[in-house]
């Protein structure tokens, strides 16, 4: 019997701790985009470099924030405490299974798991 990653399972191989794992299922719902540019927000290049040497802010949370973006920026899709948000906007055909044992975030869509990408 095979554990590879399915969409009808909650127990498989993690693609990316490579760990037999419970996996808990996420339904995505969508907020539409509020800032004044109407596009997604990226902090990248010389922004970055300006929050990372920010007076205004506490080192631990520079640190915090440099970090996040970091992983943005590097194409990583992960879980992150935010704003409560309402809405009614489902956005279908979409799933993400969350690894009980490592927390990383995989992909679904369609059915087929698209992030993280294997080999
Ligand atoms: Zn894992």
């Amino acid at each position: 019997m095979s554990n590879a990653p399915a969409f009808n399972s909650r127990h498989f191989t993690c693609p990316h701790c490579q760990q037999l794992a419970d996996q808990a299922w996420l339904s995505c719902y969508g907020q539409p985009v509020t800032n004044p540019e109407g596009l997604p927000l990226r902090i990248a290049g010389e922004g970055l470099k300006q929050l990372a040497s920010n007076p205004a802010m506490p080192p631990e949370v520079r640190e915090q924030k440099v970090a996040y973006w970091n992983r943005v920026n590097a194409g990583e899709v992960f879980l992150e405490r935010w704003a409560p948000v309402q809405t009614s906007l489902f956005i279908a055909g979409m799933e993400a299974s969350v690894c009980l044992a490592c927390h990383g975030v995989a992909v679904w869509l369609g059915g087929e798991c698209i992030y993280p990408r294997s080999g």
